[in-house]
């Protein structure tokens, strides 16, 4: 047996993208806009919009897991253990991130914890840049290849600290971080651009936490309104 071939198997699953994950992609979208239709008293969106929509369907979350799943887990609208103690995002949260970011095609895009890298590739179908910030070598290093293996040229990961921003890349139309801080780390604010909205959850790993819209407005007041009650990972901050 070759070992070596199989690990280069294992860590980048085999991606077809032919119709293997349609009807639990179909299944899947169905639920996201009841839960959107269910939640609009907190987030104010009562559907996902079509890009969003079209953003999620073009994706194959299957690709972004360490091991290839079964379709019914990969389109279970459930997070998922990807290793190290983190996860991929539960779809729901993915859309909604996507959706309160309000992406143009022109947007630049930062987002502080790539993970398995599926919320980037979202995010990526529908802006013209994502700049994608990890902390684990490893999963920067996975999401690195399935990026490269689906064709996402408009995504650039960095192995970093996040709460730190990509400065040389700033100002970002949208930050999206996929991790919870207990206070917005104020290079992200700086690193914003006016007229730029970031999406952030705001508690600690235990406690009650927020999805947090932040505004900034055209003369740079930065303004926040805590939306909904979520349960994410801690954003690690080396530099608090
Ligand atoms: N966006 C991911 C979900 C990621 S889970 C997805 O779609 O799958 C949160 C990620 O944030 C974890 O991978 C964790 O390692 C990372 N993280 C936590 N603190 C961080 C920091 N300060 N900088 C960069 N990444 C961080």
């Amino acid at each position: 047996m070759n070992n070596a071939a199989n690990q280069t198997a294992k860590s980048v699953p085999d991606i077809n993208p032919g119709e293997e994950n349609k009807v639990e992609l179909d299944r899947l979208i169905q639920i996201l806009q009841r839960e959107a239709a269910e939640t609009a008293g907190w987030t104010g969106r009562k559907r996902f919009s079509d890009p969003v929509i079209d953003a999620i369907r073009r994706v194959p979350r299957h690709a972004f897991f360490p091991e290839r799943p079964s379709m019914f887990e990969a389109y279970a609208n459930r997070p998922y253990p990807i290793g190290f103690g983190q996860t991929i995002s539960q779809p729901y949260i993915v859309a909604l991130m996507t959706e309160l970011a309000d992406l143009t095609p022109t947007a630049r895009v930062l987002e502080v914890g790539t993970g398995s890298g599926y919320q980037a590739a979202v995010l990526a179908e529908l802006a013209q840049d994502v700049f994608t910030i990890e902390r684990i070598e490893e999963l920067a290093q996975h999401a690195k290849r399935v990026f490269k293996t689906l064709g996402y040229a408009n995504i650039h990961v960095a192995h970093d600290d996040g709460s730190k921003g990509w400065a040389e890349h700033a100002p970002y139309d949208v930050i999206v971080v996929t991790a919870a801080a207990q206070k917005i780390p104020k290079a992200l604010i700086d690193q914003l651009a006016p007229g730029g909205r970031m999406i952030i959850p705001i508690g600690g790993q235990w406690d009650p936490q927020s999805l947090t819209l932040g505004i900034k407005d055209q003369a740079g007041k930065f303004t926040k309104v805590p939306l909904l009650p979520v349960a994410f990972v801690p954003l690690v901050c080396t530099n608090a």
